[in-house]
């Protein structure tokens, strides 16, 4: 069967530089529709079906970058590719016009012995960045081959600490045994492999898995868009490489929708140097309560107690019950509203792992109430008595704490446990622990 050439969809007001973009493209074997009057912008796309949409976003009585926002909120033209032509290139604009799902930014005017081996260059490129939907994979998403680990059976899964630390505004010049990379857990099965949290831990994390070259198609939970949970995402090693396929779900701050808060935090500017991505990313906002992520890999979610739209997960693998809960402020046994320790209560029943926030001394967590978090002893406590988990994970030290404080606070909890005889086992994450459920 010939192969159809892709279609280009031009939209430019000014007439000259429109006509050029057209015949530069034609000359190159695509076919070409163009359209002076971008106003009708959406019912062309909508007609025409087009491959790649190059638009300039100055158009006439619109505002470009809202047009593109419409564009890429609007599921039925979506996916549509769209290159930005522009006289101007301010920075501002272009993190705006990358943020919204645009794939490529072209200062007019073009090079016209270049531009259409870029547009080429961009359609054959993997696509980035694709736009959300909620409620779960669909089909023809559904993950790729599996990698088997050898080293795990069927009914085993294997959590891995990368980084365990809350992030602090300032951080202490200090050595620590417990690591000073913010969140992020890996949970492996023998054939998928899950990562809560974007902290700087990922980095490390993603260097190993390109060493090791096994999973390439993984699933990042994200919690929230607190720094420490997201700060090493643009710089996760296997976004260099096209071969990955990096599903990302989670829940928008506020208003904003998921996809564009993880848009944001690629091309925004507090991470203006990150290199752009070259793996396939694939963004799901978490609409229901529970989430297929691959055959026989469910997560369910529940709202946390803690400042901002923050999640906590419970995974559901290799018939096993984990729950990841880095930023969960508990009541504690002397609030007079217990409603949020009973509902996670439920949400952990009989887990058989929680990793939950263990920020603060309890000093701390006293007086720091509304920053929602616990501490080691609160979280020992509300995993034996409310959870009954199998094994409680202390996390999410506050970045600030020296390694003397930490100790004395993970083992008060520890101790606390032994004095009641509590079943729940108690583990201190740190970089590098590890913990196979059986
Ligand atoms: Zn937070």
């Amino acid at each position: 069967m010939e192969e159809r050439a892709p279609l280009i969809l031009v939209a430019d007001d000014d007439e000259v530089s429109g006509r050029l973009a057209h015949d530069l493209l034609d000359g190159a074997g695509f076919s070409v529709h163009l359209l002076g009057k971008s106003i009708d912008i959406i019912p062309a796309i909508k007609q025409a079906k087009p491959d790649m949409v190059v638009m300039d976003i100055t158009l006439s009585g619109m505002d470009g970058l809202k047009v593109i926002r419409m564009i890429k909120s609007d599921l039925e033209i979506s996916a549509v590719r769209i290159v930005v032509v522009s006289e101007n290139d301010f920075e501002y604009e272009k993190q705006r016009a990358f943020k919204y799902g645009v794939e490529a930014f072209i200062k007019k005017p073009f090079n016209v012995d270049t531009f259409a081996s870029q547009i080429s260059q961009i359609l054959s490129g993997n696509k980035e960045l694709l736009t959300a939907f909620g409620g779960g994979v669909e089909e023809e998403e559904m993950p790729g081959a599996p990698h088997a680990d050898d080293t795990l059976s069927e009914t085993q899964a294997r959590i891995t600490v990368w980084g365990c630390r809350g992030f602090a505004p300032e951080m202490p010049n200090l050595v620590s045994a417990y690591g000073k990379q913010t969140s992020c857990v890996a949970v492996e099965t023998r054939e998928r492999l899950v990562i809560f949290d974007g902290g700087s831990g990922i980095i490390p994390l993603g260097r190993k898995l390109l060493a090791e070259s096994g999973h390439r198609d993984i699933w990042i939970l994200l919690t929230h868009f607190h720094l420490g949970h997201v700060m090493g995402l643009p710089y996760f090693p296997c976004l260099a490489n096209p071969a990955y396929t990096i599903r990302i779900a989670g829940a928008g701050p506020g208003e904003d929708k998921f996809a564009e808060a993880v848009r944001g935090i690629f091309y925004a500017s507090p991470w203006w140097h990150a290199p752009r991505p070259r793996a396939r990313i694939l963004i799901y906002e978490m609409s229901g309560d529970v989430c297929e992520l691959a055959p026989g890999i469910r997560v369910r979610t529940m709202q946390a107690h803690h400042p901002s739209m923050t999640l906590c997960y419970r995974l559901e693998a290799a018939g096993k019950k984990i729950v990841y809960a880095p930023d969960s402020g508990l009541f504690g046994d002397a609030a007079a509203m217990q409603a949020y320790d009973e509902k996670l209560g439920e949400f952990c029943r009989r887990a058989d792992a929680v990793i939950h926030d263990a920020c603060f001394t309890d000093e701390d967590w006293q007086s720091r109430r509304e920053e929602g978090h616990s501490s080691p002893a609160a979280a020992m406590e509300f995993a034996a008595l409310q959870a009954e988990a199998k094994n409680l994970v202390l996390f999410h030290y506050d970045g600030a704490y020296s390694d003397e404080t930490v100790d004395k606070m993970t083992e008060r909890a520890a101790r606390l446990a032994k004095l009641n005889s509590w079943e729940t086992q108690c583990h201190t994450a740190r970089e590098g622990f590890s913990l196979t459920l059986e």
